[in-house]
C-alpha cells in the first residue's frame, strides 16, 4: 500500500554523519527537513574515529556538543616507521577521539532539538522528480510511503543509490582501500593520533576514552586483518597484549573518489556520496559537515548552482594531502627516506599537520616544508 506522507522542503536520504549535518545546517536556515535510514541509531561504523582540530571547529558551527566523558583529546599526529618515529602539535586548538556512536548521538540530538524529522528503519526506494518513495517494516509489516518534496539531498555513504538514480555517478578519479577496526581497553599511553607505517599497510590508533583505543588497520589488500600484521608492529602490539578486546573486528571500504558533477536539478549530493578521500586523511567527517553548511548556504541563499564550486573548493586540500600521504605508502624508498627526513627535522614535519589542518599557506606550505623535505630526502 502507497501512502503519503506531509510535504517537506529537503528530504535527506542517509542519517549518517553527513545526513545529519545536512539536517543540521538545514534546519539552522529555517527550512523543513526529513531524513530517513534503514538503520536504528546509533549507528556504528568503521572508523578511525579521531577528530581533527577543523573537524571540531566545523562540528561548532553546526551546533553540536561531544559527550566530553566519552572523548579523549590529542594534541597532535604522531608517525612511526622504518626504525624512527616523529610527532607534532596543531598549531591551534586540539583534536578529539570520540566512538562513532557516540558522535552519532551528539548529532541526532542536535538535529532533534531544532525540529528535523528523522525516519529510522527507513529505506528511501526510488525517487522521482518532486517526491521520494519510502518503504518501512513496523510491526510486522510493510509500507510504502511517498514524500513531496524541493529538494533531495543524497547522504547515502559510499555506495550511493542516489547518485545513480540522480546519473551523477561518473567519476573523474576513484581507487579503494580497505579498513578493519577494533576497539581495545586499554588506558591511552599517548596524547597523540599514532600512524604506524609498515610494508603496504598502515595502523592508526586513536585514544577514544580514558580507557579505549581504535585501532584500524589500512592496505589495498581486502583480506588482510589485524591478526597478519602482529609481527610487523612489535612496538604496538606489545601494548595491547593484555589489553580486552572491546569490539570484534570490523571493515569498510575507504575511497577515494572525485564527481564530475555533484547536483543535477534539485538533487544534491553530500559526505561520501558526493566524493570522498582515502581514510589516512582523518577529514571524512569534516567534508561532510563543511559540505552540509555550503549546501544549506547556497539553498538559504537562492542560489543552488554555488554549491558545486564550494565542494571542489572543500575537496582540493584534504585530497591533495591524501596524494602526498599516500606515496608513502606506494614507494618505500620515499617512506623510507620521508619518515627519516622528518626525524631529523621534525618542524619540516609540523609544517605539513599546519598545511593538512588548513593553518598554513601554500607558499609556507612548498617553502617551510615541501623544498627542505625534497633536500633532506636527497640528502638523508
Ligand atoms: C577505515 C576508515 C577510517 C576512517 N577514519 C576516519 C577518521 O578517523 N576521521 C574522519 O573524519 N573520517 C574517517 N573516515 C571517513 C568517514 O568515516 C566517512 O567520511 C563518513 O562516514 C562519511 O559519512 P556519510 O554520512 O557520508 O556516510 P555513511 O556514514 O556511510 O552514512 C550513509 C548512511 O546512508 C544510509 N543509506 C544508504 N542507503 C540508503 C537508502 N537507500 N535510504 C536511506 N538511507 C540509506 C546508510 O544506512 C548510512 O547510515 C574513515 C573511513 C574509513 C573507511
Amino acid at each position: 500500500m502507497v501512502g503519503t506522507l506531509q510535504n517537506t522542503d529537503a528530504f535527506i536520504v542517509g542519517g549518517g554523519p553527513a545526513g545529519l549535518a545536512a539536517a543540521i545546517a538545514l534546519r539552522m536556515r529555517g527550512f523543513a527537513v526529513t531524513l530517513a535510514d534503514p538503520s536504528q541509531p546509533p549507528i556504528d561504523k568503521t572508523c578511525g574515529e579521531g577528530l581533527m582540530p577543523d573537524t571540531l571547529e566545523t562540528l561548532a558551527r553546526l551546533g553540536v556538543a561531544l559527550p566530553a566523558e566519552h572523548s579523549y583529546p590529542f594534541r597532535g599526529i604522531r608517525f612511526l616507521g622504518e626504525g624512527t618515529s616523529v610527532d607534532a602539535s596543531f598549531p591551534h586548538g586540539t583534536g578529539l577521539g570520540i566512538r562513532r556512536t557516540h558522535l552519532h548521538q551528539a548529532l541526532i540530538d542536535r538535529a532533534e532539538q531544532l525540529g528535523a524529522t528523522l525516519l529510522w528503519g527507513t529505506t528511501v526506494k526510488a525517487l522521482s522528480v518532486d517526491r521520494v518513495l519510502l518503504g518501512d517494516h513496523h510491526s510486522g509489516q510493510y509500507d510504502e510511503h511517498e514524500v513531496a518534496c524541493r529538494w533531495i539531498i543524497g547522504a547515502d555513504g559510499e555506495n550511493s543509490r542516489v547518485r545513480r538514480w540522480a546519473a551523477l555517478d561518473k567519476p573523474r578519479r576513484a581507487s579503494k582501500r580497505y579498513g578493519f577496526r577494533r576497539h581495545y581497553a586499554v588506558e591511552p599511553w599517548t596524547d597523540c593520533v599514532e600512524i604506524y607505517w609498515g610494508p603496504d599497510c598502515q595502523l592508526y590508533v586513536t585514544p577514544i576514552a580514558a580507557r579505549e583505543m581504535c585501532v584500524v588497520l589500512m592496505s589495498r589488500d581486502p583480506h588482510l586483518r589485524l591478526e597478519h600484521v602482529r609481527d610487523l608492529f612489535p612496538e604496538l602490539f606489545e601494548k595491547l597484549e593484555n589489553a580486552e578486546p572491546t569490539t570484534s573486528e570490523r571493515g569498510a571500504v575507504s575511497a577515494t573518489r572525485s564527481l564530475v558533477d555533484v547536483s543535477r536539478g534539485n538533487v544534491f549530493l553530500v559526505g561520501d556520496a558526493s566524493g570522498s578521500v582515502d581514510a589516512i586523511t582523518g577529514e571524512g567527517l569534516r567534508l561532510g559537515f563543511a559540505q552540509a553548511l555550503a549546501l544549506a548556504d547556497a539553498l538559504g541563499q537562492g542560489n543552488p548552482q554555488a554549491y558545486a564550486a564550494a565542494h571542489r573548493r572543500l575537496l582540493r586540500r584534504p585530497a591533495f594531502m591524501a596524494r602526498l600521504m599516500l606515496l608513502l605508502d606506494y614507494s618505500p624508498w620515499l617512506r623510507q627516506r620521508s619518515l627519516h627526513a622528518f626525524a631529523r627535522d621534525p618542524k619540516i614535519f609540523a609544517r605539513q599537520l599546519a598545511m593538512h589542518v588548513g593553518a598554513s599557506t601554500v607558499a609556507d606550505f612548498v617553502c617551510g616544508s615541501m623544498l627542505p623535505l625534497g633536500c633532506r630526502i636527497l640528502t638523508v
